[in-house]
């Protein structure tokens, strides 16, 4: 079988020594599988959300876990030019890369940040530490009086989440412990919340209360910090009085809803789309098995497809048989046993296939589409599972 010159320029270019970031861009697209991010799409999702706030509340960008697959560097500057005033990372060697990409916004470390190397790494790169306790909060203010420097902080609130802080009950203790040490300058105070995606959810109230009253108990002695922050994506989309000054949002950038009862009330695109080729195709007979286990035998003369992408690049194995994708435009059925570099199609209902022919495994083809949401929805799980499970070995290719 003769190759597609795309394949045959794929092979050439497999040669050269791999120079690839995570966030690579400019690859070429001949590669056997990619993702995709459109830039336009994410743009528009930064203004429909901006538009939903008041001019008061500001946009944090949550950018974690490589902006959910997105590539960070890329998607926080798309973002912020797009007028998100804010970052946030889930680790310090996160908000590291952003800075290194010469990223000047804000950027809020999430996750809890404990050692002296550490602190001395956030003054070092100018990001924003969550305290969570009084004894972290301690060593924070302890060490900065030893190198003799402050640093902007946020106190993270627990209201219902039971994950990372301080009971709300407890925030006058909390910031009487943080103000001790003027070298911990409060930015901000926030909670996370539990349930806001759930439907028929009542539990989101209880936590908006709770986190009122911590900012009652506050006025009670006199202080008022520059900013609260309450709201993921769903809250924003679901009730504006969880916005007060910033709201944290994550998936809804990347154009999905966090759940279907929220799904029009803004109108998201997704962002990501993920492609493979095909690299052979054949006529197998009746009674052929297909792939690993055989799990998958033909019941007549079957065109399939082999395509380059597999559960090595973030395509669960547990979607064997049960994955579709688009294909001319149409929607294909995957069959047998994905397995860990390729995965094959039972191409009966597609005309003139060629090898080099795109598939769309997540994203549009034609008037189909398929998102990361239906292949949570096949295996129990959840879209930002999905998103942040993509390998980087599939190559982040920025479109507009
Ligand atoms: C991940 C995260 C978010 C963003 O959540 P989405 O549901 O993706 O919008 C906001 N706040 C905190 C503390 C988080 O950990």
């Amino acid at each position: 079988m003769v190759l597609s010159r795309d394949i045959e320029l794929d092979l050439e270019t497999a040669l050269i020594p791999d120079q690839s970031t995570p966030t690579q861009q400019n690859c070429s697209p001949t590669q056997r599988a990619w993702i995709e991010i459109n830039e336009t799409a994410l743009r528009q999702n930064v203004k429909a959300i901006k538009q939903s706030l008041s001019p008061q509340t500001s946009l944090m960008a949550v950018v974690k876990a490589d902006a959910y697959g997105h590539g960070a560097v890329n998607v926080a500057q798309t973002v912020l030019e797009a007028g998100g005033e804010a970052l946030a990372v889930a680790t310090l060697q996160e908000g590291i890369e952003l800075r290194q990409a010469q990223i000047q916004a804000p950027i809020l470390i999430l996750g809890a940040i404990h050692t002296v190397e550490e602190i001395q790494a956030l003054v070092k790169w100018n990001l924003e530490p969550t305290l969570c306790s009084l004894q972290q909060a301690s060593v924070f203010g302890e060490t900065l009086q030893t190198l003799q420097t402050s640093l902007p902080v946020h106190l993270k609130l627990d209201t219902g989440m039971s994950r990372l802080g301080v009971l709300w009950k407890d925030v006058v203790p909390f910031v009487r412990c943080v103000q001790k040490f003027p070298q911990l300058e409060i930015k901000s105070i926030y909670s996370h919340l539990a349930t806001a995606d759930e439907k028929n959810d009542t539990f989101m109230e209880v936590q908006r209360e709770r986190f009122e009253s911590a900012i009652a108990q506050l006025n009670s002695i006199g202080f008022t910090p520059p900013c609260f922050h309450l709201a993921n994506s769903a809250a924003t989309l679901r009730d504006p009085n969880c916005h007060y000054d910033l709201v944290r949002v994550g998936l809804a950038l990347y154009g999905l809803s966090p759940s279907p009862h929220l799904a029009s009330v803004s109108p998201l695109q997704p962002v990501l789309e993920v492609k493979a080729r095909i690299t052979q195709i054949k006529e197998l007979p009746a009674g052929a098995g297909v792939s690993y286990g055989h799990q998958f035998i033909t019941e007549k003369p079957t065109p399939i497809a082999v395509i380059g992408i597999g559960y090595a690049d973030g395509v669960p194995r547990n979607l064997s048989n049960h994955l579709e994708v688009l294909l001319h435009g149409k929607k294909v059925p995957q069959i047998g046993a994905i397995t860990m570099d390729q995965l094959m199609l039972d191409i009966s209902n597609c005309e003139q296939v060629q090898p080099g022919d795109i598939v769309t495994l997540i994203g549009k083809q034609g008037e189909h589409t398929i998102t990361a949401n239906d292949w949570a929805q096949k295996l129990g799980t959840i879209s930002w599972e999905i998103l942040c499970s993509f390998k980087h070995r599939l190559p982040r290719i920025f479109t507009t």
